[in-house]
């Protein structure tokens, strides 16, 4: 079916089955267990390639008000609104050498966020800070996150290069003790975890991986020794390389077009197409976007959201492709509203996203010069089921005579290594490195994965307590069981593409929570009685997207085509809805997450 094809209802029952078909080359019957964890599994990466090897220091043995796991955006946050709040002692406890996060370990070639960088940088307005261009480039996003952390005076008591060993509640002391793998060991009355969503990297569990003799690392720690040039490009270590790249999703899409100009030969080994729509970064000015006015970046990023989410707004404000893609989004993203006819509802947007992914095979088509290549650069299925990618440069690298597009859909993926390269089919493809664009685990933070052990009262393990009765918490943030444990960015609370807006928003109402603590001289320990009515909530409306993920192409939005986990795991109405409700509810309902310091009085 091409774009301009018209959508009759018989077109609409071939692009189903089609999406069928398609589903069904790419869906394995190990799901998400076919990958590696690229640490523990593959003994990956225990250095870190920017900080060298840590500096010396004595342990620490002190106490602080509280202690942040983790030093990405949402740590970075969480100190900062807690040092807005007046909070005196703030110590973040990062793995890396600086604050950054996924920014301070992603430096691959082109690294850029597909986000307009005036809603992504989060405390624009707080900061003073307009960026330059419309989608910024990583390292001026790091950069951001460090002028956070310096405004907010974190380094003094931040300990970097290490990592928090584990976290334990005592009654006694009313703190929790945390251990780090520097040999710390020190009392925080409060833990804020923001151990982030794309933090634990993963490897595909190809028969034969290990046996490759080649070059391999997995492009969140890209090896500049190796591959000569800097983010900006000029690989030229890679010009008389044979190169392979596995992976097109959105970092194998910003990638592969600077592998490309210097490789002596790219491979790119694709299971998934993505789709690629426009993505027109350029310079800004201050003037474009307003930043002459008090709150600019607030009433931008809300407005962003509001779009995103599929709330009504009265303009455009980023005017992206996000923006524009966004009548599909409504439907589907968290905020998906029960609509009265839902049949005629869904027939609408069926109809809609036929168009829209239409319009992406047929950007294809014309950027794309031989057939053949065009139309397994082509995405068979809906919208939402992946995270869309936009790129300028991706599509176009497919006409250059040393760039190779291997499908691997119909053998689920690369089917196995061998010392000399990758066997797809009846080829094998012999290549002198390979380059892992997978992913991570993503939404396993440390403490839900268990490598982070967190004992609550009586020493309660939270993997086991959550693994005999799910997940439980009120608003994602805190739990029975857990006193003054805040989990920032986590299962239960509502999500959105642009994840740094949540992050602030969680980080705001932890701050709060620690705030109204202190001020009442109490824990923050919500009963289970409010947990489970909160749940509850959110078992009224989960099931209403789960038809969708269940038919779409495997991914982690799906469980790699299993379906989602059981169990509610996130708030239906939105992020929009939920950060209101926040708002409300710390004005006026705040003592539900709180009780008397001493257990024996409560
Ligand atoms: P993804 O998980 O999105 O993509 C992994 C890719 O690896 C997919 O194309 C997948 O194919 C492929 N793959 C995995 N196993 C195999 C196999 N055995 N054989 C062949 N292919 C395989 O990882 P990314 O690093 O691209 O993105 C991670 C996260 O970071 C995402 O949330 C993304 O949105 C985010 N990100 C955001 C950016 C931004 O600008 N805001 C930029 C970059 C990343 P398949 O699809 O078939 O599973």
């Amino acid at each position: 079916m091409t774009h301009s094809q018209k959508l009759t209802p018989e077109a609409l029952a071939d692009l189903r089955e089609r999406y069928r078909k398609e589903r069904e080359r790419r869906v394995r019957p190990d799901g998400a267990r076919q990958y590696l964890a690229a640490e523990a599994e593959f003994g990956y990466y225990a250095a870190d390639p920017y900080a060298g090897a840590a500096a010396a220091r004595e342990p620490v043995r002190d106490r602080v008000d509280v202690a942040v796991v983790g030093g990405g955006f949402g740590g970075v946050l969480a100190g900062a609104r807690l040092r807005r709040l007046g909070v005196a002692r703030v110590r973040v406890i990062e793995k890396g050498g600086d604050f950054g996060g996924t920014w301070y370990w992603n430096r691959y070639p082109d690294i850029h966020c597909d986000i307009e960088s005036h809603v992504y940088l989060p405390m624009l307005d707080e900061t003073g800070y307009v960026p330059e261009w419309k989608y910024a480039p990583g390292a001026e996003i790091r950069r951001h996150a460090v002028r956070i952390a310096e405004k907010s005076d974190l380094y003094a008591d931040a300990l970097f290069s290490t990592a928090v060993t584990s976290l334990s509640w005592d009654d006694a002391s009313g703190a929790w003790l945390v251990t780090t793998d520097r040999g710390d060991a020190f009392l925080a009355t409060y833990v804020v975890t923001a151990t982030g969503t794309l933090s634990e990297l993963k490897l595909p569990g190809i028969p034969g991986i290990e046996r490759f003799a080649g070059h391999t690392f997995h492009t969140s720690r890209w090896d500049y020794a190796y591959t000569g040039g800097t983010v900006d490009g000029g690989l030229t270590g890679l010009a008389d390389k044979r190169v392979g790249i596995v992976g097109t999703g959105a970092t194998g899409i910003q990638v592969v077009p600077k592998l490309a100009e210097d490789a002596g030969h790219l491979y790119v080994f694709q299971r998934t197409p993505s789709t690629v729509d426009v993505r027109a970064n350029r310079r800004t000015t201050a003037r474009d976007v307003g930043a002459d006015r008090h709150g600019w970046a607030t009433e931008r990023r809300d407005n962003f959201l509001r779009i995103v989410s599929g709330e009504r707004a009265e303009e455009d404000l980023v005017a992206d492709r996000w923006t524009s893609s966004a009548a599909l989004l409504e439907k589907l993203l968290p905020s998906f509203r029960r609509p009265d006819d839902r049949a005629a509802f869904e027939a609408a947007y069926e109809v809609a996203d036929a168009a829209k992914m239409n319009e992406i095979r047929a950007r294809v088509e014309e950027i794309v010069t031989d057939p053949d290549t065009a139309e397994k650069l082509k995405p068979w299925y809906r919208y939402a089921c992946k995270r869309p990618t936009f790129s300028d440069l991706y599509l176009q690298v497919f006409n250059r005579d040393d760039v190779t597009l291997v499908d691997t859909a119909d053998t689920h993926g690369i089917e196995r290594m061998t010392e000399r390269g990758v066997v797809v089919g009846d080829t094998e493809y012999v290549l002198d490195c390979l380059i892992f664009a997978t992913g991570f685990s993503v939404g396993v933070s440390g403490i839900h994965s268990g490598r982070l052990p967190v004992h609550g009262r009586g020493g309660t393990r939270l993997r086991d307590a959550w693994a005999a009765r799910g997940p439980h918490t009120l608003h994602g943030f805190t739990s029975n069981g857990f006193p003054n444990l805040i989990q920032l960015g986590g299962t239960q609370s509502a999500s959105s593409v642009n994840y740094t807006h949540v992050l602030d928003e969680h980080a705001v109402h932890a701050a709060a929570l620690v705030a109204a603590a202190e001020a009442t001289g109490s824990l923050i320990e919500p009963s289970r009685e409010t947990e489970d009515a909160w749940i509850a909530g959110l078992a009224e409306n989960a099931a209403d997207h789960e038809w969708f993920h269940a038919e779409c192409t495997p991914g982690y939005y799906n469980a790699e085509g299993r379906g989602r986990p059981g169990g509610p795991t996130a708030y239906p109405h939105g992020a929009v809805a939920f950060h209101a409700l926040l708002k409300r509810w710390r004005e006026e309902s705040m003592h539900q997450a709180l009780r008397p310091r001493d257990p024996a009085r409560s």
